[in-house]
Order: structure tokens, then C-alpha cells, then sequence
């Protein structure tokens, strides 16, 4: 495959931009090998700046999750377009967003409009923290939400895979506050509140955890963390940036029958627009300012561009349910013959999934919380991308991501996809 142009590019970027890119996770470093530059995308595939197509795994760290370039998407925001790009002023279209959105996800009763899902989990603890009047937080190891210093501790994703899970510039004072537990571990949660009594002000964890590569909860997980957050008065907060709206319409907290206090969005809620959200409780979300003291805002917070790409997505979501059980489909399919193709080869590696979302880990061993994750041989995980990137299939470039499948994964690309991992699988064990 002839990927000169992204070579080109690569090597002009990294004198402009640090690394070359404007997010770490791009640059490939976990998985070697010069990252593809895209020129376009539509539908399942995305096109590289030689023209050379791939089928996409990530849709964009998941928003397209109806594929690429969606009419109802650009019609929405062509047709937005022709009134202005920004106002700085409240817009009908916010009202309407906000509405859908608590109308959908069970713990939201108000809701507030940001522009990325760093914002809003950066707001949410301040939120959490205000209402409280403590300043403690207890987040996972290896969850990741943003890149705000509170939560750079422990971080997963880009942070675990560049060797800084601790990034310089974040203060002792930050560092102090945020309290770490491993993931599935209610037992470690009650010992943090034993020796931090009353000073914890929220419990933040993504409820099905994709940036370690994916996790499952288990049995009791999440109803345990809300009885001790409610016994306790932590407020507890869902980042649902990645599986809101993509596990279920109301993410993984209808999915799994928990309501925690207060709940992050982002990535499918933009439609593929800067776009985050955090809500909750009306009682806690009745503190952020102007209405309360908390501090927060935003120049370009519910963007009318952003809004309408948002709300094209919400409404198409909330009138067609049957996506939903379409996705699972996917998943099940794609995860499901990745499974039994390892198996007639002899391999008996993880694989996660949760309705569109899947990882496959190379060990042997169930991964349930970060310590495990880190058992996949991500040296062996480098050899498989590259496998596949060979073969046409763009997958997240590090072992410790989730991938996102989308609604314009044909049956028939399904079975390319297969064909690729089977002839993958047969490549990268050749000379072990
Ligand atoms: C992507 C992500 C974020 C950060 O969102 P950005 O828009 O990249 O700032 C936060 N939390 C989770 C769970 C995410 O997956």
C-alpha cells in the first residue's frame, strides 16, 4: 500500500504541530509506523491522502456511529450554516438539544452545553466539589476523562501508552486531591472512604471503562458504588462521554439500570462538532452559575453549528431505536467471529464487548480492571494493526482502546474485516 503523501505530511507536520499531531493517540507511537493522513470519509470507509480506502473501526473515537458523513448530518449543518456560524447569544435550537437530552438519559434533569468531553467532566467535579464543600475525588485507574489535571493521574489511552501517566505540569496540590481505586474493586472503594471520611466530593468513573480497552462491570459493580456514594453523600458521576447514547439511547446507565448523581456527554451528542455536556440532579446542577455560584462558561458553549449537527444525530437516534438493536448486531458479529476465527487458529485471547463497542487483548487471561489490561502484549498488538492497516481496516492504533463499530457496517464488510484478522492473525504469529 503506497501511503507516500501521509509520509510527506507527517514528516512536514512535525516541524509545525508537536509530534505532528494535535492529539498523541494520532502519531501511532504505541503501534510504530507513520500515521495515515485522511483526506475524506463517507459511509464505513475513510480515505487516505493517496486515496488508498479504509474500513473504519473508530469513526472519529466514536461519533460517526452512523458512519461517515451522514446526509441528515450535513444537510443539517449546511442548512444551519446559511444563518450565521455564531451568536454568543441563547439560541432556540439549545433549548431543544437539552430537552432531548434529559428526556433521555435517566440521571439528567438539567443539563449544561460545553464544547469537548474535557470540559465536561473539568465542570462536573467542580460542580460536584461546590455542592459538597470538599475537595476530594476518587476516580479509576485507567479510566480516562480528559485531560484535566484532576484526572492526568492514573490516566488511560494516550497517557498510558506515551509512559506519562503522570504528566509533568499538573501540581502536588492537584495530585493530592484525586484519590485512585482500581476498576470492579467495591472492597478498595470502602477503604478509600474509611480513611478519607467525609472529605470526597464525587466518585467518577466511566461505568463501562473503553479507555483501557474495553471492560465489563460486574455483577453489582455499579449498584454497589451507589449505595456507598449514597450512604456516604459522594456525589457520583457517570462519564458517559464514550458509551452515551451508543450503549443505549441513555448510555450505559439505562443499559445497566443505574442512576448515579451526575452524568458527562460528548463525541455522538456532536455529531462529529466540538460538543460535550454534563447534567444531573436539578438540586446539583441549580449551582452552576448564573443560577448558582459554580463558576463555569463557555465563548462558543452550544455553538448553533455544533447544536445542529448535535441534534440531527439525537433526534435521528431517538426516531429510529432499532439502531440500537442493529448495533448490537455488529458487535456481536464482528467480536463474535474474531473470537471463534482465534480459536480454529489456536489462539485464546480476550475479547471484550459491549454492544457496538469491543476490544481484542492479546492474553489469555480476562481483563477486568487496568492491572490486567496491562498483561496484553501490546507488542504483539503493534504487529496485528499494522496487519490490518495493510489489509484495508483502520483500527484505534493502541491496545488499550475500545473500537467503535457503526451502523454502515455492512454484512459484507463484516466478512472483510474477518477475512483481514484471519489472514492478520496467520501474519503476526508466523516466526513466534
Ligand atoms: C473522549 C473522552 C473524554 C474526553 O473528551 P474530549 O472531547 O476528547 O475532551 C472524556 N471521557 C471519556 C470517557 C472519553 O472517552
Amino acid at each position: 500500500m503506497n501511503i507516500s503523501e501521509s509520509k510527506r505530511l507527517f514528516a512536514k507536520a512535525q516541524d509545525f504541530i508537536p509530534g505532528g499531531v494535535n492529539s498523541p493517540v494520532r502519531a501511532f507511537r504505541a503501534v510504530g509506523g507513520d500515521p495515515i493522513f485522511i483526506k475524506k470519509a463517507s459511509g464505513a470507509f475513510i480515505y487516505d491522502e493517496n486515496d488508498n480506502a479504509y474500513i473504519e473501526m473508530i469513526n472519529s473515537w466514536g461519533p460517526m456511529i452512523l458512519g461517515h458523513n451522514h446526509p441528515i448530518i450535513r444537510e443539517s449543518v449546511i442548512q444551519a450554516m446559511e444563518s450565521g456560524t455564531s451568536f454568543g447569544a441563547p439560541t432556540a435550537r439549545e433549548i431543544e438539544i437539552a430537552e432531548l437530552i434529559i428526556s433521555v438519559v435517566p440521571s439528567v434533569e438539567k443539563v449544561r452545553m460545553v464544547n469537548s468531553g474535557t470540559e465536561a467532566t473539568m465542570s462536573a467535579i467542580r460542580v460536584a466539589r461546590g455542592y459538597t464543600g470538599k475537595d476530594k475525588i476518587i476516580k479509576m485507574i485507567g479510566h480516562y476523562h480528559g485531560h484535566g489535571d484532576s484526572f492526568l493521574i492514573a490516566a488511560g489511552s494516550g497517557a498510558m501508552t506515551m509512559g506519562q501517566p503522570d504528566s509533568p505540569g499538573v501540581t502536588a496540590g492537584t495530585a493530592k486531591d484525586t484519590l485512585l481505586a482500581p476498576y470492579n474493586d467495591l472492597e478498595a472503594i470502602e477503604e478509600l472512604v474509611r480513611l478519607n471520611k467525609g472529605e470526597i466530593a464525587a466518585l467518577i468513573l466511566e461505568p463501562v471503562p473503553g479507555n483501557m480497552g474495553l471492560a465489563i462491570p460486574m455483577p453489582g459493580y455499579l449498584e454497589g458504588l451507589r449505595e456507598i456514594c449514597n450512604r456516604e453523600g459522594i456525589v457520583l458521576i457517570f462519564d458517559e462521554v464514550m458509551t452515551g447514547f451508543r450503549l443505549a439511547p441513555g448510555g450505559a446507565q439505562e443499559l445497566y439500570g443505574v442512576t448515579p448523581d451526575m452524568t458527562t456527554l460528548g463525541k455522538i451528542i456532536g455529531g462529529g462538532m466540538p460538543v460535550g455536556a454534563y447534567g444531573g440532579r436539578k438540586e446539583i446542577m441549580d449551582f452552576v452559575s448564573p443560577s448558582g455560584p459554580v463558576y463555569q462558561a463557555g465563548t462558543l458553549s452550544g455553538n448553533p453549528i455544533a447544536m445542529a449537527a448535535g441534534l440531527a444525530m439525537l433526534k435521528y437516534l431517538q426516531s429510529h431505536p432499532e439502531t440500537y438493536g442493529q448495533l448490537l448486531n455488529i458487535g456481536r458479529k464482528v467480536s463474535e467471529g474474531i473470537k471463534k476465527i482465534n480459536l480454529e487458529l489456536g489462539y485464546d485471547y480476550t475479547v471484550n464487548q459491549v454492544g457496538s463497542m469491543y476490544s481484542l487483548f492479546f492474553t489469555d487471561q480476562p481483563v477486568t480492571d487496568f492491572e490486567s489490561a496491562k498483561q496484553a502484549d501490546t507488542g504483539l498488538f503493534g504487529k496485528y494493526f499494522q496487519a490490518m492497516l495493510q489489509r484495508g481496516v483502520y483500527l484505534a492504533p493502541s491496545q488499550f482502546e475500545s473500537l467503535f463499530l457503526s451502523t454502515a457496517l455492512t454484512d459484507e464488510l463484516i466478512d472483510k474485516i474477518l477475512e483481514a484478522h484471519r489472514e492478520s492473525m496467520i501474519e503476526i504469529h508466523k516466526n513466534q
